[in-house]
């Protein structure tokens, strides 16, 4: 008889986005006419850059020829992608980030969702309320979480409440915390932490030997001078942060795959007898026994978005992304609306009117306006009283958008 994982039938059945999908067709079945324009999910719109394109047909060549083609690569990526990434994220700003600290992977999803295999499961998670759901369900499901409750909070789970009356930055735990997850510039909320704020959770992980799991999927749309594009400029980062970059927001790679984790030779865990434990040691073993490595296509493609050309179209990508998201904050703030985010995101967290519920206001978005954004709740019971929009659609529909909010009174 096969048991299986019981933590799986824990999680609640239904997830966000079908629940959207569901309401929306529901809504185009009833009006065939209506012209629905989605603010809501997080995919990007606009195609790959060219330099991109060019080195993945370039690459496809390689592999047509017996003298270039390339089977299994290392695991932990090549070795012309991985100094790529630590001469430009890191290097190019003074961060020492060794190629051996780099983990080349098919994405944040993967790596964000893994990094629980190599971490015990007694440690007390932390996570900040409302948040990338992945953080969650896969502690869930790896049976860290302990019972979901009336609330919609899991008992084990430590939830730091971000809210317009804490300004979107987490409070320090009250209680013991093993594991961190930061994820800025913030999904759902767009909101970012500066370096002070981000220092405090360094001191906090390097006092309580904690670990702070750092998401950074979202790192290429930070316009302001203050906000750290790395926790690894925070002084003694490396001691305690594990950083998660991904291609997807980047440079379009949400379905082309490609991202990079990096576990500091610096950092440790421990055995429960207290004994240090590299923690890019075990990664580096999770990774090579799990995982064949990204395609060579795919990782030359990602290279290509460092070369000049590939810097300045990429670039050109999420000031477009960044445009959308300022014409939609700003339409937003000028009909009254509360509004967070937005200006180092593509994400824009507006406070729902009139004391609506997320849902509630939702639905009356698509059925008055035929917008579709995405609920704040379902990010996590703080996300309650908020929707989230996003600047990843295309440039028309955003400002139709803009002058459909333009019609209601708040
Ligand atoms: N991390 C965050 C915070 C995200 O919002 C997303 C995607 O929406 C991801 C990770 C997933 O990244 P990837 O496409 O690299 O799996």
């Amino acid at each position: 008889m096969a048991l299986i994982n019981e933590n799986y039938t824990k999680l609640p059945g239904s997830y966000l986005f079908s629940d959207i999908a569901r309401k929306v067709n529901e809504f185009k079945a009833a009006h065939p006419d209506a012209n629905i324009i989605r603010l809501g999910i997080g995919d990007v719109t606009k195609p790959l850059a060219p330099a991109v394109i060019d080195a993945l047909h370039k690459a496809v060549d390689d592999m047509a020829d017996a003298s270039t083609f390339r089977g299994y690569g290392p695991e932990q990526g090549y070795d012309f992608l991985v100094n790529t990434i630590v001469d430009n994220d890191y290097k190019a700003y003074g961060l020492d980030i060794a190629a051996d600290e780099v983990f080349v992977s098919d994405g944040s999803k993967s790596d964000t969702g893994n990094i629980g295999d190599i971490l015990g499961l007694d440690n007390v998670v932390a996570i900040t309320d409302p948040v990338y759901p992945v953080y969650v369900d896969t502690n869930v499901m790896a049976g860290r979480s302990g019972e979901l409750l009336p609330n919609g909070k899991w008992s084990n789970i430590v939830y730091l409440p971000c809210t317009e009356e804490n300004d979107f930055v987490p409070a320090l735990p009250t209680e013991k915390v093993d594991i961190v997850y930061l994820c800025y510039p913030n999904n759902p909320t767009g909101t970012t932490l500066t370096k002070d704020q981000l220092k405090v959770w360094v001191d906090y992980a390097l006092k309580n030997k904690a670990l702070i799991l750092f998401d950074s999927a979202y790192e290429a749309f930070i316009t302001e001078d203050n906000v750290p594009h790395s926790i690894y400029e925070i002084e003694g980062a490396k001691e305690v942060a594990i950083e998660f970059r991904s291609f997807s927001k980047t440079a379009g790679f949400t379905g082309t795959r490609c991202a990079y984790t990096v576990v500091p030779k610096a950092l440790m865990g421990y055995t429960k007898s207290g004994e240090k434990v590299s923690l890019n040691k075990l990664w580096n073993r999770r990774h090579t026994t799990k995982f064949n490595g990204v395609p060579y296509i795919i990782q030359r493609a990602a290279e290509a978005c460092y070369s000049v050309e590939g810097k300045k179209q990429v670039k050109a990508t999420i000031d477009y992304y960044l445009n959308n998201t300022k014409i939609i904050r700003d339409g937003l703030l000028s009909q009254g609306f509360k509004v967070y985010g937005g200006v180092n995101s593509p994400y824009i967290w507006v406070k729902t009117p009139k004391e609506m519920t997320s849902w509630q206001f939702f639905d009356y978005l698509l059925a008055e306006l035929n917008i579709v954004g995405t609920p704040g709740v379902g990010f996590g019971p703080s996300g309650e009283g908020y929707l989230r929009l996003t600047g990843f659609g295309t440039l028309d529909n955003t400002k139709e958008a803009v002058s459909r909010l333009k019609k209601i009174s708040i």
